[in-house]
């Protein structure tokens, strides 16, 4: 059994950004983060961890799909998806809170 399975490809290792020697290879480790005020832990998330300095990536996209996960307004406090269009809303009749500037 390969920890690597739940991958479509295999996933393959690349050259340290920090010693630029060694080779990043995928681990699967405990995640720590912060949520609000609580230390939240998540086992055998996927890493990139290099054998020559050590150094340790979360992988990227198990990271921004951790965070969907969690937070689906995180990094857009003002932005929000219409996910759910309703049919009858009357603009003239509704005080939006904030005006929307960006
Ligand atoms: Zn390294």
């Amino acid at each position: 059994m390969s920890e690597a399975q739940q991958y479509e490809h295999e996933p393959v290792p690349f050259t340290c950004t920090e010693c630029a020697s060694g080779l990043m290879h995928l681990r699967f480790i405990t995640y720590f983060t912060w949520l609000n005020e609580e230390l939240l832990t998540v086992p055998n998330f996927p890493s990139w961890i290099c054998d020559m300095c050590g150094r340790r990536e979360y992988d990227t996209k198990a990271v921004s799909w951790l965070t969907m996960l969690l937070d689906p307004n995180a990094g857009k406090p003002t932005q929000r998806k219409r996910v759910s269009p309703r049919p009858r809303v009357r603009p003239s009749s509704r005080r939006r809170p904030s005006p929307d500037q960006s």
